[in-house]
């Protein structure tokens, strides 16, 4: 419970150093394949994933799915890294869904 608590913590303080300023959208291969979903993207994954920590979404299928989509290939990093941020979004993304909704 105490390590759940941690991982929280920690998804909580790096999710909010998201600066939103989308440049990483783009590169996100999901969002290159459906043309256009926001939620499907390394930004929109880090909010879902934000506001389910927060309890201001309810988890459901739709954002499961979103966390769940992520390739893990790391390009929105690379851009992120590039605009001066450098988070660590793919493993932002995988320690998020494995805490909130782990594969049985
Ligand atoms: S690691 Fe996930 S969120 Fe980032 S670009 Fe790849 S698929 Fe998109
Ligand atoms: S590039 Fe980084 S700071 Fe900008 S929206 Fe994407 S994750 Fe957030």
């Amino acid at each position: 419970m105490k390590e759940k608590d941690e991982i929280r913590k920690k998804l909580l303080r790096e999710t909010s150093k998201c600066r939103a300023c989308r440049f990483c959208v783009d590169v996100c291969p999901t969002y290159q394949a459906l043309e256009g979903v926001e939620t499907l993207t390394s930004f929109g994954r880090m909010q879902t994933l934000r506001y389910l920590l927060l309890g201001t979404l309810e988890l459901d299928d739709a954002m499961i799915y979103a966390l769940y989509s992520c390739l893990q290939c790391g390009r929105c990093e690379v851009v992120c890294k590039s605009k001066g941020q450098n988070l660590e979004i793919a493993n932002i993304i995988h320690e998020g869904r494995t805490l909130l909704c782990p594969v049985e």
